[in-house]
């Protein structure tokens, strides 16, 4: 998938989402929503990691299976995106110069 696509991606779930939830009147409401919920979606990753390390109680373990753990990272990646449209953040323009950065150190 090219960042373009996920980035159209973006700009059509944030309209349905506004559609969805329209209470979030403010910009405001709408990023400290988004913010939350990135937490929310990355407790959900943290615990299929530990599943997948065999790290949680055996009740928990029976009902993983590895989609589930792929499932989160894309949360987590669609939720920050959202989050970074709600705050007006050019994470495309952000991430090429935070390549950039890094390169710079080897
Ligand atoms: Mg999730």
């Amino acid at each position: 998938m090219e960042i373009k696509e996920l980035m159209d991606f973006i700009n059509i779930e944030d309209k349905r989402l506004k559609e969805k939830f329209g209470h979030y009147a403010d910009q405001e409401k709408r990023t400290l929503a988004r913010t939350v919920k990135l937490g929310e979606e990355f407790g959900e990753l943290c615990d299929e990691i530990l599943s997948k390390m065999s790290l949680q109680r055996k009740e928990k373990l029976t009902e993983k299976d590895k989609e589930n753990l792929e499932k989160e990272f894309a949360d987590v990646i669609i939720t920050t995106l959202l989050l970074a449209k709600s705050i007006d953040v050019d994470v495309a323009k952000a991430l090429e110069n935070k390549i950039n950065e890094i390169n710079k150190r080897y």
